[in-house]
């Protein structure tokens, strides 16, 4: 049968800000992936670090399906039983205790970035507003996100933007202690920066973060979108290094594929936050609150977890292996299943050929960068899986070295 629509007709509909790879998806059961001509994929991209509990969940359906049929959206006008119930999941899993909910990881980031703001100005006056966030770092595309976000790109062309934010060098702790200031209201950093690179931060550097805020009265940001809900083996990444962030923001795994974000944060700064200071219509509605606490449910087990770290191990065994084979890769790095395949100086910038050659075997990845592959897939796929789709990997490598 003839598929109604092609790879062609989205550049005739769609907006170009995207260039999808050719092949269109078209269904998903666990880590394997099926596209319009009925070829197989075994997924290692994860929907970016978002499927975490892989396609077609059937506990994730059952809860859509009860959830669907019951209440769908209300508005912030009225609260419901599964917004109050995640909240108090999250509250009880993590630092928290106040939970604010949006539809995504940018508007998470956007109500945290608001919320120091408003917290510093009624605190201590407007002058403190400087928000510190790293080079290289992500927080999405709003404009005040990619504003905050340290990529440079992702700004030009859409000037004036907001100001009161300084950019340092990720794991820089003399050009942190340099920056901030009793002018400073937030310091933000992503424990791993994801989009950058797969670079994980120092706990040295976290530890300084959190010491140069709490001297200068300012809050302590991490950004745990791509790198919480179980991604590093542990529910939130903050949990490795016990230092602990005065606001957090979550997406991306929290809903496994269905659209929900949320920022985290202390009662005390919560307050900051008062009837009519920031809202949304869908954030915080029935059906993403039923999903995302099915969810953690089924993500925040000991064994799940602790297969996560298994999982990692046997990447990096088998990545090492291959790369003996085909030695493209200058380094491997990550916690848990994200993890970051760095490409050696002579194939700088061919990071997204591979990926091309990687999807014609029969494998979905990432990048991350020019010069990084990118793996975050489901947390728990099958170690078979994750064989079969390093076999695949290993097959584009040795192309890759005989065709670029
Ligand atoms: C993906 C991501 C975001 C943005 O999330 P969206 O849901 O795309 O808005 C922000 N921060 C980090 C660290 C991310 O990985």
């Amino acid at each position: 049968m003839e598929a109604p629509v092609d790879r062609q007709t989205f550049e005739q509909v769609m907006v170009p800000n995207y260039s999808p790879l050719p092949m269109i998806p078209v269904s998903g059961r666990g880590s394997r992936v099926w596209d319009q001509h009925g070829k197989n994929y075994i997924d290692f991209a994860g929907g970016i670090a978002v499927t975490a509990l892989g396609h077609s969940h059937p506990d994730l359906i059952r809860t859509l399906q009860q959830q669907s049929e019951q209440l769908w959206h209300l508005s912030n006008v009225w609260t419901n039983e599964p917004a109050i119930l995640l909240a108090q999941t999250l509250c009880k899993k993590t630092f928290a205790e106040r939970v604010y909910f949006a539809n995504s990881g940018a508007e998470a980031n956007e109500a945290a970035f608001k919320l120091a703001r408003k917290y510093a100005h009624d605190h201590f006056g407007s002058e403190k507003n400087e928000i510190i966030s790293c080079i290289n770092s992500f927080h999405g595309r709003t404009l005040f996100t990619v504003s905050v976000g340290g990529q440079d790109k992702y700004c030009q062309g859409f000037e004036p933007i907001p100001g009161g934010i300084t950019h340092i060098p990720f794991n820089d702790i003399p050009a942190l202690r340099a920056a901030v200031s009793n002018n400073s209201c937030a310091v933000v950093i992503e424990p791993i920066q994801g989009e950058g690179g797969i670079i994980p931060a120092e706990r040295a550097f976290l530890q300084s973060a959190r010491e140069l805020c709490d001297q200068h009265n300012a809050l302590l940001i991490y950004d745990e979108i791509q790198t919480g809900v179980g991604r590093t083996g542990k529910l939130y990444a903050y949990e490795h290094t016990q230092i602990t962030p005065d606001i957090l923001t979550t997406a991306k795994a929290l809903g496994c594929g269905f659209p929900i974000g949320a920022m985290l944060c202390r009662k005390e700064v919560a307050a900051a936050f008062t009837v009519g200071s920031h809202g949304s219509t869908y954030g915080g509605n029935p059906l993403g609150c039923a999903i995302a606490n099915r969810v953690l449910t089924l993500i925040d087990e000991p064994e799940l977890l602790a297969g996560v770290t298994q999982k990692h191990l046997l990447f990096i065994h088998e990545l090492g292996l291959l790369n003996q084979k085909y030695p493209l890769f200058r380094e491997f790095r990550g916690q848990g299943l994200l993890i970051g395949c760095e490409l050696q100086p002579d194939y700088q910038g061919k990071a997204r050929q591979l990926l091309q050659i990687a999807q014609e075997e029969g494998l979905m990845a990432l990048i991350a960068g020019p010069n990084v592959i990118r793996f975050t897939p489901s947390l728990i796929i099958p170690d078979q899986e994750i064989l079969e789709g390093l076999a695949r990997f290993g097959q584009a490598m040795e192309r890759f070295l005989l065709e670029c």
